[in-house]
């Protein structure tokens, strides 16, 4: 079998048991840890507009029960199986092990290619899958929490709360029964970009080691960074943004529709204007269209940013890599077979297990605030500012020196929800980045990031088990 053609599950495992080889757990205990704990499998019928039917396959797995209640996104594509959502469920443990989000791992998905279908079909289709979650208790704000990823939004997160909701019998917590919901419907600000801005707080703690950046023979700190991105989609557009507002530059873009090259740099709003306006990245002024949508990720660069799909860095691709950092922005987009090309060629791959976590941290939040049922900052904000300014006022009073009305409104501003999930998300990957890079140069030459961070995740999941009594 060819190493494209491996299960993404099987991806998962490999790193996982390498993982797990670091450690000294009891292998019935490793073994739970590793299996999807359950797996639901659906095919439900939905009216078309020109009143034909179809009948939809889809499937919600929840990966770990360690902690409740299970996480994940939901993912509309043509790609999605059994093995798909597996893998995607597993990540999504680890993950909330590595951030420190209380959740087991889980993950949906439903084989359909959004884009032939109308917005009133979609939205029979969400509301029928929701439905169908309901009937097993597959959805609940206790049981099983999914979110928005690949292919799905606001848009889709507001049907499914909003079904949920209708067939609950006034449940008090029925808003929390799904994240990413928009702002008006009970989500949090700053869930939308918080995938994409949590990438950039993870990357520039990375480059802010020093030792560790002289080894890749690049300078500390994201300004002057070249980055390419693949998939310029929630992720991947957020993350360039974020990216670009520190000093990186862009200079590749690889989307569906082909990929462009601009070696000395293109500003990303100008780029994504230009494919609202034309539908397509070709084409933009200050860049040069290259030959297929893959070759920009063989462009001479520091940072490439994945941020599309899984397995697109491939024993096929890997050897050609030339940036230093692999950012895994997508789940899953570098193969087993790739990321041991990688390793060889002494780059740092950032993993998706910790890199794209900051979508899970906010929906966290989002969870927080819809059990609580108050926005964050909501009861302490006006209080906080009149006391700093009463502070500021003394202060000015004592020393004699007056402030400036625009110093005064930056010095004593209490903190907004907005404020307060921005900082909540740098601080998580701040920390995450630093315990998964301890945990590396503890585990000795022979471990990189990626198992650095499952054994963080194994022994976090591990003595959830253990606290239980349950193994040794
Ligand atoms: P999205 O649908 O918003 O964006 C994906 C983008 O990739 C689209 O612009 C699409 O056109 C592009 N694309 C598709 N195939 C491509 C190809 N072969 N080459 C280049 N571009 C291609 O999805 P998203 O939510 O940004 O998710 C992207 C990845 O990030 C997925 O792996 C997802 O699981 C992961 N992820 C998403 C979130 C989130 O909060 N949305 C959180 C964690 C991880």
């Amino acid at each position: 079998m060819s190493e494209r053609a491996t299960g993404f599950f099987e991806q998962v495992a490999e790193a996982f048991d390498r993982a797990a080889a670091f450690t000294s757990y009891d292998a019935h205990l490793l073994e739970q840890i590793k299996r999807v704990n359950a797996v639901y499998r659906m095919a439900f019928p939905v009216l078309r507009d020109d009143g034909s039917i179809v009948v939809i396959d889809a499937w919600r797995a929840e990966h770990s029960f360690h902690r409740l209640p299970t996480k994940g996104g939901i993912r509309y594509s043509m790609l999605v199986d059994e093995d798909e959502v597996a893998a995607l469920a597993a990540l999504m443990t680890f993950k909330c092990a590595i951030v420190d989000v209380p959740f087991g791992g889980a993950k949906g998905g439903v084989r359909i290619d959004p884009r032939e279908f109308s917005e009133a079909e979609l939205e029979r289709i969400t509301r029928r899958y929701t439905a169908e979650l309901m009937r097993k208790s597959f959805i609940g704000p206790g049981t099983d929490v999914p979110a928005p990823d690949y292919g799905t939004g606001q848009r889709e997160m507001m049907w499914i709360a909003d079904t949920y909701m209708a067939l609950s019998h006034s449940e008090l917590e029925a808003l929390a029964c799904v994240t990413g919901k928009p702002v008006g419907q009970g989500g949090i600000r700053g869930r939308t970009e918080a995938t994409g801005l949590g990438l950039m707080f993870g990357l520039q703690e990375a480059c802010s080691h020093a030792a560790d950046m002289k080894q890749l023979g690049l300078a500390t700190g994201l300004e002057g960074k070249r980055f390419v991105v693949q998939g310029l989609g929630n992720v991947g557009s957020h993350a360039a943004r974020y990216l670009e507002e520190e000093g990186a530059v862009l200079v590749g873009v690889a989307e569906r529709e082909g990929s462009i090259s601009a070696p000395s740099g293109l500003r990303v709003a100008d780029l994504l204007a230009h494919r609202a306006q034309t539908g397509s990245i070709l084409g933009f002024p200050d860049a040069t269209d290259l030959p297929d949508r893959a070759s920009a990720l063989e462009l001479d660069c520091d940072v490439l940013v994945p941020a599309a799909l899984e397995k697109q860095i491939h024993e096929g691709n890997a050897p050609r890599i030339k940036a230093r950092i692999v950012a895994e922005g997508a789940n899953g987009p570098t193969t087993a077979a790739a990321d041991r090309i990688l390793r060889a060629a002494g780059a740092l791959v950032v993993p998706d297990v910790f890199l794209n976590a900051g979508g899970v941290t906010v929906s966290y939040f989002e969870w927080l605030k819809n059990l609580q049922h108050v926005r964050f900052g909501r009861m302490e904000r006006l209080f906080d500012q009149r006391a700093r300014g009463g502070l500021l006022q003394l202060l000015s009073e004592s020393t004699g020196r007056d402030l400036s009305e625009r110093e005064r409104s930056r010095l004593a501003r209490g903190a907004d929800e907005a404020d307060l999930v921005r900082s909540g998300l740098e601080e998580t990957m701040t920390l995450a980045y630093r315990e998964i890079r301890e945990k590396r140069l503890e585990l000795g030459v022979e471990a990189d990031l990626r198992i650095a961070a499952m054994v963080v995740a194994i022994d976090k999941v591990a003595s959830d088990y253990q606290l239980r009594g349950l193994f040794p």
